[in-house]
């Protein structure tokens, strides 16, 4: 079992413009290009509540979108307002590291990355 401080961020920062790094509690660096997770939004206007549907249609997403700001939600996600306007969006720290692209985390390379 992971330790709980694996799932809390100790810095979450901008590190270019389509790259969200987070450094989290148990020393693991992920790195998330933000395009990606703009698409991953779980919110109820992107993923419909009842079906689990996708609503988001990517093509309306910028290819240059990016979060404006990033704010904390209690102890467990944070909120990221985004360039194309959307700022419902939460992002709970175990989905964020569940997101984690790098090679320890996914072994296999992600099509179509
Ligand atoms: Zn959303
Ligand atoms: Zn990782």
């Amino acid at each position: 079992m992971q330790e709980e401080r694996a799932f809390v961020p100790a810095s979450i920062r901008q590190q270019g413009p389509q790259t969200l790094g987070v450094t989290w509690g148990d020393g693991h660096e992920s790195e998330y290009g933000v395009r990606a997770l703009r698409l991953a939004c779980a919110c109820a206007s992107c993923i419909d509540e009842w079906s689990g549907k996708e609503q988001l249609d990517e093509a309306t997403v910028p290819a240059d979108v990016r979060p404006l700001r990033i704010t904390p939600v209690g102890r467990y996600a944070v909120q990221i307002a985004w360039s194309d306007g959307h700022e419902t969006g939460i992002y709970p720290f175990r989905r964020l590291r569940a997101l984690c692209a790098c090679a320890a985390c996914r072994p296999e390379p992600a099509a179509g990355a």
